[in-house]
C-alpha cells in the first residue's frame, strides 16, 4: 500500500518509509491511499473472536500488503498481551477500559505496536540507528518509552515540559535509562511539539541523524488504535447492545478519534462519534463555526488533552474532503472545564462507584449529555485514575490506591537533561 501526504506536495511512499519518516517533507501527515473494508462475514462472527484475532484481521487490512502475515501476527499478538474490558457503568453507558497495559494508559497500544513495527523495519534494513523524537504532555512519553525500551537499533528522546507533568508520569520515562533519554524543556507542551516539528524539518540535522516521530502524527502509532473500536463493538454485540452505537473519545491531538473514524470507514457500524474536549475547545469551535483556529493550549486537570493545535485535524479534513457538514455528520463535539470534569468524577463515583480519570470523565459527560434513549454509548477510559492521583484525591477527598506497576516506577531515580525552548540547543545536543 502507498501513503500520501495530507499536503499533497510530495509523492506517495511505502509503509516502511512513512513509518520511518513520521512527518512528510511538506509537513503533511501520511494517509493510506485506500482504506480496505472488512468483509461482512468478519462482522457477522466478530463476537466470537479474541481481541488479538480481531486486531490481526484489522492489521492485515492496513499492513498486510507490506508486512508478511507471520511477522504482522507476532507484532499484533505481542502488542496486545493485556486486557481491555468493556465495563457497564450506568444506564446505557459503557466504559472501554484502555488502561490495563504497562503504563496504564491507552497509548500503550500504539506505542508498543509502533515500537515493534519500526523495530522490524530497522532490523530488516540493518543499517543506521533510528532516533525517535517525541513530545509529550505526560502519557505519550511513558507509553513510547516503555514500548521502545530495549528495542535494538532505536534510540528514543522524550521532550517534556518541565514541571507540567505529574510525578508518576515523569518517573515512567525518566527512570528507564538504556535507549531512552528524557529531555526536560523549560516551556510548555506546545513548545516541545514545536521543537520536534522543527527538528524534522532541519536539513543539517536530518543529514546527520535518522529522525522519526512517535507522536500520533506517525501512522504506526495512531492506526493500531482502531483495533479496540472493533473489540468494543464485538463485546456489545455479544450482549445485544451494538445497535446505534455512539463512541465518545476524550481528545487532544485527535489520534485516538481519527483511528475510530478509520474503523468506521472499514465498515464498523458506529452511528457517530463524540469528540470530548476539556477547555481546549479548538475542535469544538470548528464544528460550530467551520473555522479552525489553533490557539495556545490552556492547562487543565485532564492535561493529556491540553492541545491548542491538534495535529490529526489534517487527517480528519483529508478523510472527509474538507467538507464541514460531512465532519459534523460523523462527529459531534463537547467541551468541559475543570469544575465540570470534577463534578463528573464525583457524580459517577457517588452514583455508581465507578472511578473515572479526568480524561475519561470528559468522555462520560459527553455521553450523558448527548446520548439518545435508543442509543448505546461507549466512552474510552483512556488512563487509570491513579495516574492522576492528586487530582482525583482532591476531588473525592480520597486516598486512592496506586497499582503495583506504578509503585515500581516511583522507586526509580529520575534522570533527565534540562534544556531551553531554543531549537539550536536541542540541535547541538543531538548533533554532539
Ligand atoms: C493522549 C491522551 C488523550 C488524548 O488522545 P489523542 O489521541 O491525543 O486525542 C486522552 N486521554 C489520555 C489519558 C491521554 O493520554
Amino acid at each position: 500500500m502507498k501513503y500520501y501526504s495530507t499536503n499533497k506536495e510530495v509523492k506517495e511512499i511505502s509503509l516502511e518509509e512513512a513509518v520511518i519518516k513520521g512527518l512528510a517533507a511538506d509537513k503533511g501527515l501520511f494517509m493510506p491511499n485506500k482504506i480496505n473494508r472488512l468483509p461482512a462475514e468478519f462482522f457477522e462472527n466478530i463476537e466470537n473472536l479474541t481481541f488479538q484475532e480481531i486486531a490481526f484481521e484489522v492489521a492485515k487490512a492496513f499492513f498486510g500488503e507490506d508486512v508478511p502475515h507471520n511477522d504482522l501476527k507476532e507484532i499484533v499478538y505481542d502488542t496486545l498481551s493485556f486486557d481491555t474490558p468493556v465495563v457497564h457503568v450506568t444506564d446505557n453507558i459503557y466504559s472501554l477500559e484502555l488502561f490495563h497495559g504497562p503504563t496504564l494508559a491507552f497509548k500503550d497500544v500504539g506505542g508498543r505496536f509502533m515500537a515493534r513495527l519500526l523495530g522490524y523495519f530497522v532490523r530488516k534494513k540493518n543499517d543506521r540507528q533510528v532516533n525517535v523524537l517525541v513530545a509529550t504532555s505526560g502519557d505519550t512519553g511513558s507509553a513510547v518509552a516503555n514500548g521502545f525500551l530495549g528495542v535494538e537499533g532505536i534510540h528514543v528522546y522524550i521532550l517534556y515540559p518541565k514541571g507540567k507533568v505529574s510525578e508518576i508520569q515523569e518517573k515512567q520515562f525518566t527512570t528507564l535509562g538504556r535507549n531512552i533519554t528524557a529531555l526536560e524543556i523549560d516551556g510548555c507542551f506546545d513548545d516541545c511539539q514545536a521543537l520536534v516539528k522543527q527538528a524534522f524539518l532541519d536539513k543539517e540535522l536530518n543529514g546527520k541523524l535518522f529522525l522519526t516521530s512517535a507522536n500520533s502524527i506517525n501512522l504506526a502509532r495512531f492506526l493500531p488504535q482502531s483495533f479496540y473500536y472493533f473489540w468494543a463493538y464485538a463485546q456489545l454485540k455479544k450482549i445485544g447492545k451494538a445497535e446505534n452505537l455512539v463512541i465518545s473519545v476524550p481528545s487532544g491531538n485527535f489520534g485516538n478519534l481519527t483511528a475510530g473514524l478509520f474503523a468506521k470507514e472499514m465498515g464498523l457500524p458506529i452511528k457517530h462519534f463524540i469528540a470530548a474536549n476539556n477547555s481546549n475547545d479548538i475542535f469544538y469551535n470548528y464544528l460550530q463555526s467551520s473555522l479552525f483556529e489553533p490557539k495556545a493550549s490552556v492547562c487543565t486537570i485532564a492535561n493529556a488533552m491540553d492541545v491548542g493545535n491538534p495535529s490529526n485535524f489534517a487527517r480528519i479534513m483529508d478523510l472527509y474532503n474538507y467538507n464541514h457538514s460531512e465532519v459534523c455528520r460523523n462527529i459531534s463535539g463537547a467541551t468541559y472545564n475543570d469544575s465540570q470534569i470534577a463534578a463528573g468524577v464525583k457524580e459517577l463515583w457517588n452514583d455508581s462507584r465507578y472511578l473515572l480519570d479526568p480524561h475519561g470523565a470528559c468522555g462520560y459527560l459527553a455521553l450523558k449529555e448527548q446520548l439518545q434513549p435508543d442509543e448505546t454509548g461507549v466512552f474510552l477510559e483512556t488512563a487509570h485514575p491513579a495516574k492522576f492521583k492528586e487530582t482525583i484525591d482532591n476531588i473525592l477527598s480520597s486516598d486512592i490506591e496506586i497499582p503495583l506497576p506504578l509503585q515500581e516506577f516511583m522507586k526509580g531515580e529520575k534522570v533527565s537533561i534540562g534544556m531551553s525552548t531554543e531549537f539550536e540547543e536541542l540541535k547541538s545536543y543531538l548533533m554532539r
